[in-house]
């Protein structure tokens, strides 16, 4: 298990990738919260590109019918740790299922399109890189989950 130095712009970078043309066809605005300043933690480039591939893809997923989609990417730095959060104004979560998002298998999506098993497993890894993984709603509308995970010392 390799934990380096992972700058947390470039990992959202090579995350929308995967989504650009996808980005592009569906008209879906991308917001960039966050400071000009890096913010680097300390953790596994490909797995956090992983959890944030699964993010933004839900995130898509659950603004298929909304009339303005819009995907905010959040990072903000705070003491040793760093938080970063990918927000949709979708429909957002059904309070009851709040506490079950993360449960193995669990899915409100039609057989074939959702196993179940995206928020699982990167809430996993986050917990084995020693960060936590979080899913809510934002006052607004839409869910927002927020990632935080320890700060790279070296380069804070
Ligand atoms: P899947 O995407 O295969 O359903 P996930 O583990 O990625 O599995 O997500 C589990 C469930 O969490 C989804 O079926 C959905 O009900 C809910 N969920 C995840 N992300 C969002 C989101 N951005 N907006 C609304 N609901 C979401
Ligand atoms: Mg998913």
């Amino acid at each position: 298990d390799t934990l380096t130095a992972v700058s947390v712009p470039a990992c959202f970078g090579y995350a929308l990738r995967l989504y650009q043309a996808r980005l592009n066809e569906s008209g879906v605005e991308v917001v960039y919260a966050w400071p000009e300043t890096e913010a680097w933690v300390r953790a596994d480039l490909v797995r956090l590109e992983q959890v944030l591939v699964n993010l933004i893809g839900n995130a898509l997923q659950a603004m298929s019918e909304t009339p303005s989609p819009r995907l905010t990417l959040a990072i903000e730095p705070a003491h040793d740790k760093v938080r970063l959060s990918v927000a949709d104004n979708g429909p957002g979560i059904d309070e009851a299922n709040l506490a079950r998002v993360f449960e193995p298998f669990f899915t409100t999506k039609s057989p074939g399109s959702g196993l179940g098993l995206g928020l699982s497993i990167s809430s996993r890894i986050i917990d084995d890189l020693g960060g936590r993984l979080t899913a809510g709603n934002q006052p607004q509308g839409g869910a927002i989950f927020t990632v935080t995970l320890p700060a790279d010392t070296a380069t804070r």
